[in-house]
């Protein structure tokens, strides 16, 4: 992958939090600490200001940077969850990944959360957006990048009536039903970032 391509996806990326933060933000002040928008922000603006030098590097590496600068940056429950998620898509992905690439390393970045999180699918986290872009993926087809962001974004309302089982909305119980969860919304907004710029 070029580093044009590259960097076009890291400012995607970047844009497309900066733009939400505050809707991130008040999805957490719903059911958790209100924090989210603001941790992501910082985390972007991080690799967003390295991101000549991030896209420069070959994307296994690009990837890996992306994941360490969101680990350091972040900061609370997501800023692990998501720094293992580019972190080992880094380590799966080759350096110029076909769709059945992406889906693999994709099934692989999954289920190194979970690990790090300790949780699963159906708990109301960002895994219920990403486990649904996976199949997808998986099942590939054409027109994917046009497609996926419905797929995200579906998948994101679908946490709605979702009780949290992981992460501070846990602690909320029944009262964390009906309201969509921060970090579903935000892997929808990366994904939907990613697919606007490649398509
Ligand atoms: P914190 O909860 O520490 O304030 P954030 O607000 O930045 O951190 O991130 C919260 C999001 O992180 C949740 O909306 C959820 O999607 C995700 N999350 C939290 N805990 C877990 C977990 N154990 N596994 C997967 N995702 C989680
Ligand atoms: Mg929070
Ligand atoms: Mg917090």
């Amino acid at each position: 992958m070029n580093a044009a391509l590259k960097k076009k996806l890291i400012e995607a990326m970047a844009d497309a939090i900066l733009a939400h933060a505050d809707e991130l933000t008040v999805l957490d002040q719903a059911i958790g600490d209100g924090d989210h928008g603001l941790n992501m922000k910082r985390g972007f603006e991080a690799v967003l200001a390295e991101a000549d030098a991030i896209a420069a590097r070959p994307l296994p590496d690009a990837l890996k940077t992306i994941g360490t600068t969101l680990v350091m940056k972040v900061g609370g429950a997501s800023g692990p969850l998501y720094g293992t998620l580019f972190m080992a898509l880094g380590k799966e992905l080759p350096p110029e990944p076909t769709i059945a690439d992406l889906a693999r390393a994709l099934a692989a970045a999954i289920e190194a959360v979970k690990a790090r999180g300790k949780s699963e699918l159906g708990q109301k986290t960002m895994l219920d957006v990403l486990g649904p872009l996976q199949v997808a993926l998986a099942e590939g087809g054409a027109d994917l990048a046009s497609r996926l962001p419905a797929v995200a974004n579906g998948a994101a309302e679908a946490t709605m009536p979702l009780k949290a089982v992981r992460g501070r909305a846990s602690f909320l119980g029944e009262r964390s039903i009906g309201h969509m969860d921060p970090g579903a919304r935000s892997s929808a907004l990366l994904a939907t970032a990613i697919c606007n710029a490649i398509g």
